[in-house]
C-alpha cells in the first residue's frame, strides 16, 4: 500500500459524499494504491450510514466505528494504528483542507522527507475570537516548549511509516500529535495552503476541546508552567517578607499605624490567587499523570471492516 488517507468524522453527513468524490478524484490522478480510512468519532447523525455506503461500494474504504465520541486526536490516533500505507495522510473531513493538496505534499516527501505538514497562509470563515485565540496558543507553545512546533499549522499533512512506528511508541493518553510528530523529528518539511471555509455542518471543536488540545500542548511538552508558579510563589513570599518587615516597624518603632482593613484584604486576595494558580498548574500535570499511570485503552472500537494484524498474518 502506498498511501492511507486518515480522515476523522464527527457529525459530517454534508460534507462526506463532497469529500469522498474529491479526494477519489485526485488520488485516482496520483497512480498510487491507497486506502481511505474513515474513524467515526461518536457522530450522532447520518454519519456512520454514509461511510456503511462508501465501504460496500468500495473496496479500498475502511472504516472504525468508535463507541462513543473520543476527540479528534483519538480518532486520527485510532487511524495511525490500523494504516498501512507507506504513506500516511492525514486530513479533516469539512474541506477546510484541500484534497487537492495530497498530490504536491506526497511529491514533496518523495524528495526524501519524512514528514510534510501544511501550513495556513490564510483562514477564512472563522470567527475572529477563533484567529486570535489559535495564533495566540501558538505563539505562547513556541516560547515556552523547546521543541519547535510549526506555527499555524494543524494536522492537515502527510508522514511516513518511519513517523507512524514512532508515533505508536508513545503511548500517552493525551495526544497533541502535531507537538509529538516535530518531537520525532527526521527531515520535515511544509508546503503552504489557503484554508477555506468548512463546506457544510457545524465545527465539532468546541471552546471546551480547544482549551484541553491547548493545555495537553503545552502540558505534554514543557514544565515552563510549573517553574513559572514555582518563581511566582519565591516572588510573591518575597514581596510579603518586605511587607512584614514594614509593619512590624511601623507599629514597634513609629508606632504610627493604621487600622489595615485595605492592605490585609489586598495581601490576603492576592496571596490566595496566586496560592490557587500554583495549585491548578500543578493539578493540571497531576491529572494528567494519572491518566497514563491508569493505562486505559486509548479508544473503544466498536465496528471496522479492518482486519487486525493476527488476521491479516493468517492469509
Ligand atoms: N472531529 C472528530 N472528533 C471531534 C471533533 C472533530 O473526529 O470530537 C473531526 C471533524 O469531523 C473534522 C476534524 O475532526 O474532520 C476537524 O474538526 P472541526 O472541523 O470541527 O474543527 P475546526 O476546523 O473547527 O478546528
Ligand atoms: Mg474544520
Amino acid at each position: 500500500m502506498d498511501l492511507s488517507v486518515i480522515i476523522p468524522i464527527y457529525n459530517e453527513e454534508a460534507n462526506i459524499p463532497t469529500l469522498y468524490s474529491r479526494l477519489r478524484g485526485v488520488i485516482d490522478q496520483m497512480g498510487v494504491s491507497c486506502e481511505y480510512i474513515f474513524i467515526n468519532d461518536g457522530s450522532r447523525d447520518r454519519s456512520l450510514a454514509l461511510i456503511h455506503e462508501l465501504a460496500t461500494a468500495h473496496h479500498d474504504v475502511r472504516y472504525i466505528d468508535f463507541s462513543r465520541n473520543f476527540g479528534h486526536q483519538i480518532a486520527v490516533t485510532a487511524g495511525l494504528d490500523l494504516s498501512t500505507g507507506q504513506a500516511v495522510a492525514i486530513i479533516d473531513a469539512d474541506l477546510q483542507d484541500p484534497p487537492e493538496l495530497i498530490p504536491e505534499l506526497y511529491r514533496k516527501m518523495q524528495d526524501g522527507y519524512e514528514v510534510v505538514y501544511a501550513k495556513r497562509r490564510r483562514r477564512e470563515g472563522e470567527s475572529a475570537m477563533k484567529l486570535f485565540t489559535a495564533k495566540l496558543f501558538y505563539r505562547i507553545l513556541a516560547s515556552i516548549t523547546n521543541i519547535s512546533i510549526p506555527v499555524d499549522t494543524g494536522d492537515f499533512r502527510i508522514i511516513s511509516r518511519k513517523v507512524v512506528h514512532a508515533l505508536k511508541q508513545m503511548p500517552e493518553q493525551n495526544k497533541f500529535l502535531r507537538g509529538q510528530i516535530s518531537w520525532i523529528g527526521y527531515r520535515q518539511t511544509y508546503v503552504e495552503y489557503d484554508r477555506a471555509q468548512r463546506a457544510g455542518g457545524e465545527t465539532g471543536y468546541t471552546y471546551r476541546k480547544m482549551i484541553k488540545l491547548a493545555l495537553d500542548g503545552i502540558t505534554a511538552f514543557s514544565d515552563v508552567p510549573l517553574k513559572a508558579a514555582t518563581i511566582m510563589g519565591f516572588t510573591v513570599s518575597g514581596i510579603a517578607f518586605l511587607v512584614l518587615l514594614y509593619t512590624l516597624f511601623e507599629r514597634f518603632i513609629t508606632r504610627d499605624y493604621q487600622p489595615g482593613w485595605a492592605s490585609l484584604m489586598v495581601s490576603i486576595l492576592f496571596l490566595g490567587g496566586v496560592q490557587l494558580i500554583a495549585v491548578g498548574i500543578i493539578g493540571e500535570y497531576l491529572s494528567r499523570l494519572s491518566a497514563n499511570v491508569r493505562h486505559r485503552p486509548l479508544y473503544i472500537i466498536s465496528e471496522t471492516n479492518i482486519p487486525t494484524t493476527a488476521e491479516r498474518e493468517l492469509r
